[in-house]
C-alpha cells in the first residue's frame, strides 16, 4: 500500500486541476511577496544593513499577475500580497486591479495584504476601490520610541494616520504583533485594549527563527502560552472556532468583546490544516514556510509565454508539499531553521 510519502498522484496526469498535496490538503491560499524591499528594518525580520535583490531578479508585475492567474485557475481562492513592504513596490495598485477581475467572476474570494502601514494614508482608498476589504497591519508597539527601536526607522504617527485612513475607507484591519521578550511584553494588554477599542482584531505572533539577523533568537522568543496564561488572570478568554484561513487560533475577550488571535509556530503545530503556499518576489515557490524545498516558477514563466510549463512546475511542487516544519529555538540550536529572511519569503 502506498504510504503518504510515496503517493505520487495518478500515472496519467489529467492536466491542470485542483492543487491537492500528498496529505490531501487543498492548496487554496497563496501568499505572494511582491518585493524584498522595505522602508523599515524590524529587528526580528531584517539585518540593519540589508542588500536587496537586483531588479532583474524580481518578477515583473506582469509575471506576478500571470503567476497568480495560474493559481486561481487551479482553485486558489485567496491571495495575500506581502513582502518586504508591498506598498513600496511601484505599480502595485495595477497588480491589485488586474487580480480583482477574479473577484468579479467569483473565482477568487479575497485579495488582501499585509503591510507595515507606512504608506496606507496614501493607498487605503485605492485599495478599497480595487476590491480589497481586509488588511493586516503589523504593529509591535504603541510607544513612539520603542516603535522606532523595533523598526529601526519607522515613524509611529505616520502609521497611525495610515490606520485612520484605512478604517475611514472601510477596510477591516487586523493588527499583527510579534511578541518580543523584554521589548513589548508589557504592552500586550494595552495594545489589545487599544485595538479592540477601535474595532480591530489583534493577533499575537511568536518570533520565528528565519534569517541571520545578528541577534540571539532565544533573547527575543516569548512563548505565547505564557502571554495567554497572564492574560487569563485578568480577562475572560473563550476559545472560538473562528478561522480566517490562517494558522491563528482565536479567543473572544469577554471584557472587550474583541477577538484575540495566537499564532504559535513554536509551541503548537498548525501544519495539519495548512492550505497555503508562498511565492517569493523572485518567483520561488515554497511549499512550507519552515522548509528549504522549493520550485523555480520564474524559470517556468520566462521559458515560455504559454503556461504549460508553469502549470507542470506547480503540479510537481505541490506533490512535494511536506507534512510540516521543524522550527526549534533552544540554546543548542541557536541558528535559523531556514536561512532566508521572512521579508524574502513573505510573512
Ligand atoms: N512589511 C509587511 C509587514 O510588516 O506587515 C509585510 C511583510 S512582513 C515580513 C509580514 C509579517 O511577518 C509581519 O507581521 C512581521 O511582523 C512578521 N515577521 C517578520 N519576521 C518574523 C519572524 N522572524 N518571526 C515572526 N514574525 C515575523
Ligand atoms: Fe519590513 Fe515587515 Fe520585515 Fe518589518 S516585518 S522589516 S515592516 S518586511
Amino acid at each position: 500500500m502506498p504510504t503518504a510519502n510515496t503517493f505520487a498522484g495518478p500515472a496519467i496526469d489529467p492536466g491542470p486541476g485542483p492543487l491537492v498535496d500528498p496529505y490531501g490538503r487543498h492548496v487554496s491560499y497563496i501568499r505572494v511577496s511582491v518585493t524584498d524591499r522595505c522602508d523599515f528594518r524590524c529587528v526580528y525580520c531584517m539585518a540593519e544593513d540589508m542588500t536587496f535583490l537586483p531588479k532583474r531578479d524580481l518578477l515583473s508585475l506582469e509575471e506576478l499577475e500571470r503567476l497568480c492567474d495560474a493559481f486561481v485557475r487551479r482553485g486558489t481562492r485567496k491571495i495575500r500580497l506581502t513582502g518586504g513592504e508591498p506598498l513600496v513596490r511601484r505599480g502595485l495598485m495595477g497588480l491589485v486591479r488586474g487580480l480583482s477581475r477574479h473577484l468579479v467572476t467569483g473565482a477568487l474570494q479575497e485579495i488582501t495584504l499585509t503591510t507595515n502601514g507606512s504608506q496606507l494614508e496614501r493607498f487605503a482608498a485605492e485599495l478599497v476601490d480595487a476590491g480589497v476589504r481586509r488588511i493586516n497591519v503589523s504593529l509591535d508597539s504603541l510607544d513612539e520610541g520603542s516603535f522606532r527601536a523595533i523598526t529601526r526607522r519607522g515613524d509611529l504617527p505616520t502609521v497611525m494616520r495610515g490606520l485612520d485612513a484605512a478604517q475611514r475607507a472601510g477596510l477591516a484591519v487586523k493588527i499583527n504583533t510579534v511578541a518580543l521578550k523584554g521589548v513589548n511584553d508589557h504592552e500586550i494588554e494595552p495594545m489589545m485594549l487599544w485595538a479592540h477599542g477601535r474595532g480591530m482584531d489583534l493577533t499575537l505572533i511568536e518570533v520565528m527563527p528565519m534569517g541571520e539577523i545578528g541577534e540571539q533568537r532565544i533573547d527575543q522568543y516569548l512563548p505565547l502560552s505564557r502571554v495567554r496564561a497572564e492574560l487569563m488572570e485578568r480577562f475572560t478568554l473563550t476559545d472560538l472556532t473562528y478561522k480566517t484561513g490562517g494558522p491563528a487560533r482565536y479567543v473572544k475577550v469577554g471584557e472587550t468583546g474583541g477577538r484575540l488571535g495566537f499564532i504559535t509556530p513554536m509551541t503548537h503545530t498548525f501544519c495539519e490544516s495548512c492550505n497555503r503556499v508562498r511565492v517569493t518576489c523572485t518567483g520561488t515557490l515554497y511549499m512550507c514556510l519552515g522548509q528549504e524545498d522549493a520550485a523555480d516558477l520564474r524559470g517556468a514563466l520566462r521559458a515560455s509565454p504559454d503556461d504549460a510549463l508553469l502549470d507542470e512546475t506547480i503540479t510537481a511542487a505541490i506533490r512535494r508539499k511536506p507534512k510540516g516544519h521543524d522550527f526549534i529555538i533552544d540554546r543548542s540550536a541557536n541558528r535559523p531553521a531556514v536561512g532566508r529572511y521572512m521579508s524574502v519569503t513573505g510573512g
